[in-house]
């Protein structure tokens, strides 16, 4: 899907939201294009892959789902989506569910009516979001509160404005969405947590945005998660065309520097 809202400055997540969802979510369906894989995060959790994100990250290793959001997946209920999730979780005895590859909080009537039934189980759901949308929007982390059964994982890509940039050509204004987020959900007591693209920056620049998160939240700091890519081929495809070179890579579980 071609970025109408592109310019020099770069695109705003805020008005791909918008176009995206018109392609994504249909009422209170939303497009997957799978309801329920086994994934080894967090000691064993159940995802869904979802349609549609607002972002366009080169280091992204969701192709189609982000990419071709017209062409990708069908549209389901939160039903379907929550019994799907459940019965494969029950197989594997795993109490995790959650939805990634794109992202989580595009269609909040879907996302709601989904947290409703996680509420009335005993599972847990992890809402994965590069938190452009709960940071651009208070009352969002206000709604999310009421949810019980819900870890909210903010993901922020890159350790500055410039980085950020380079890896997602958004505008560099918006780079503060994730951290308002942050905000917005501890302020809100919604169970949350701070994970950072690492990959494409130096010392430096993981220490400049440690003291940044921890303004918001001593605590943050705790369970701050830094990421680093995997290399899937079409990973290094995308990444070679924009001329760009991570420091390090995710490789059989482990952090290795190139
Ligand atoms: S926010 Fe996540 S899903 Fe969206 S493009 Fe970036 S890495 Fe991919």
């Amino acid at each position: 899907m071609e970025i109408k809202q592109k310019t020099k400055k770069g695109y705003d997540p805020i008005a791909l939201t918008e176009t995206t969802e018109k392609i994504v979510i249909q009422g209170n369906r939303r497009k997957y294009a799978n309801l329920a894989r086994h994934l080894r995060f967090y000691g064993g959790t159940i995802s869904a892959t979802e349609v549609g994100c607002n972002l366009r990250c080169k280091f992204c290793f969701s192709d189609a789902p982000v990419r071709k959001p017209k062409i990708t997946g069908r549209f389901y209920t939160p039903g379907q989506v929550f019994n799907a999730l459940s019965r494969k979780a029950d197989k594997h005895n795993c109490k995790l569910i959650s939805a990634s590859a794109a992202e989580g909080t595009l269609g909040k009537e879907h996302l709601f009516e989904l947290l409703d039934l996680v509420d009335q189980s005993d599972y847990v759901y992890i809402l994965e979001t590069n938190g452009m949308t709960i940071g651009n929007d208070p009352e969002f982390a206000k709604e999310l509160s009421r949810f019980k059964n819900l870890h909210v994982r903010v993901s922020i890509k890159g350790a500055n404005e410039d980085e950020y940039f380079m890896l997602t050509s958004a505008s560099k204004e918006s780079y503060q969405l994730p951290f308002k987020a942050l905000n917005n959900l501890i302020k809100n007591k919604v169970s949350c947590n701070a994970c950072v693209m690492v990959s494409f920056s130096d010392q430096n620049s993981i220490k400049g945005v440690q003291n940044r998160l921890e303004q918001i939240a001593p605590g943050i700091l705790k369970s701050l998660e830094l990421e680093s890519i995997t290399m899937f081929p079409k990973v290094a495809k995308r990444l070679k065309k924009a001329n760009l070179k991570p420091n390090t890579i995710q490789y059989r579980g482990k952090i290795i520097t190139v």
